[in-house]
């Protein structure tokens, strides 16, 4: 008697995921790639290396995000900026980036590390290739353009179409720059990638202000 029980209700179970299936619910491949589903902000998706609204390159080359990746699928090459045309703010830029999206196992400690927010994370999940070199991106695959549009993987790239990446947030951030918890998951410093303007983010400083009158008021 006992066994039947536990074979109706095993049965209940396969019916209910076929009639789930039938009628297309909970479903999320199906409709794949003509919908697809709403991505959350803090999706570790493919990487990208962003610019300064003026054009100008975050990347330092400071191999912080190589030395704490660990998959060990980053590497970076810096080089002395020319003085008379500058890359980058400061000394140096990132004269050579790679990353082995084969090794990388997406957990974000690359944009958690980078002192510049040179490299963040986006929505963007379509990479596959069709060989193993292509699964190594490059500077030339991993910059944003100078509109903020994240760069196609390959020329005529069918898969990533830029009118959708106004949805492509590059923020990823889990911490503070500061490691003030109350700050936790806040974007600071400056505006999301993407086509369109950037509108530059308050700074921890100008927040902090914001607070303390809205407090004394
Ligand atoms: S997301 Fe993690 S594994 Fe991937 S490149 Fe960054 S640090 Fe390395
Ligand atoms: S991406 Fe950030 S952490 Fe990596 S080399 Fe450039 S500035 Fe340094």
């Amino acid at each position: 008697m006992g066994v039947m029980i536990e074979l109706i209700k095993g049965l209940r179970v396969t019916g209910k995921t076929m009639w789930r299936t039938i009628t297309g619910q909970e479903m999320v491949t199906t409709r794949y790639p003509d919908e697809r589903r709403h991505k959350p902000q803090r999706f570790h998706g493919r990487h990208v290396l962003n610019r300064y609204p003026d054009g100008m390159e975050k990347c330092i080359g400071c191999e912080l995000c190589a030395g704490v990746c660990p998959a060990q699928c980053i590497y970076v090459r810096g080089m002395d900026n020319d003085v008379e045309n500058p890359t980058s703010p400061g000394e140096r830029f990132g004269f050579v980036y790679e990353i082995n999206m084969l090794r990388c196992i997406f957990c974000g400690l690359c944009v958690e590390a980078c002192p510049t927010e040179a490299i963040t994370m986006t929505q963007l999940f379509e990479m596959s290739t069709t060989n193993r070199q292509d699964a190594i991106y490059t500077k030339e695959t991993l910059l944003m353009e100078r509109d903020g549009s994240v760069p196609h993987m390959f020329p005529d790239d069918p898969l990533v179409d830029l009118d959708e990446l106004d949805s492509a947030d590059g923020w990823v951030r889990a911490t503070a720059p500061s490691g003030v918890a109350a700050y936790e998951g806040m974007q600071m410093w400056q505006g999301t990638p993407g086509p369109g303007d950037w509108s530059p983010e308050p700074t921890q400083e100008e927040i902090d202000r914001a607070e303390s009158e809205d407090d004394s008021g």
